[in-house]
């Protein structure tokens, strides 16, 4: 059986817009794993450390049959192919991949967190939700739109593309 995961895509290096049109081909082209949409891309300024450049986000959903492990560790396959290399927490990276949601599951393992504890905080991982699903709930039923204005924009902005 299928599993629907909505994956959030961050860049702020190295051609950041380009990293995560790149990162849809790789999304698209994961083992038992089909790319079902995707948002348009957004710029917002980073959460965390300022001194470094914006981000270019956006979202995507996968209709896979990996499990939610194993489509965690091809996510990391996938920024290491983007020459991730982890500096400082929240710094800049080519491209950051994090599992938001699982089907309904929620998942509290060392390794891996669903729903992404910060999904409903973060404007740059809730709009393009929105934008794919505006009638979206999370697992514990509450709709997503309810936190659309709740947090700080981070001058987020749709890109022309
Ligand atoms: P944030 O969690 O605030 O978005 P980040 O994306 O910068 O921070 P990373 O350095 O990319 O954090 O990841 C740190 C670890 O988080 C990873 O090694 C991974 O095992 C773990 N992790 C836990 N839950 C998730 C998730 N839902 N998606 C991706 N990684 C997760
Ligand atoms: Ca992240
Ligand atoms: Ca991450």
């Amino acid at each position: 059986m299928s599993h629907r995961a909505w994956i959030g895509l961050g860049s702020n290096l190295d051609h950041p817009q380009q990293q995560v049109l790149n990162a849809f081909e790789g999304l698209a082209g994961l083992p038992l794993t089909r790319l079902s949409a995707r948002s348009p891309l957004y710029s917002s300024r980073p959460v965390g450390p300022q001194d470094q450049p914006d981000f270019v986000n956006a979202v995507v959903v996968l209709d896979t049959l990996l499990s939610p492990l194993a489509l965690l560790d091809q996510l990391q396959a996938l920024e290491q192919r983007h020459r991730r290399v982890r500096q400082r927490h929240w710094g800049p990276r080519t491209l950051d991949l994090d599992l938001l949601l699982y089907d309904e599951h929620a998942l509290n393992l060392p390794r891996l967190v669903v729903p992404h504890p910060w999904l409903s905080s973060r404007a740059f991982v809730v709009q393009p939700m929105l934008d794919i699903d505006p009638g979206l709930c999370l697992p514990d039923g509450l709709p997503l739109n309810r936190f659309s204005s709740a947090q700080p924009s981070n001058d987020l902005k749709r890109l022309a593309l």
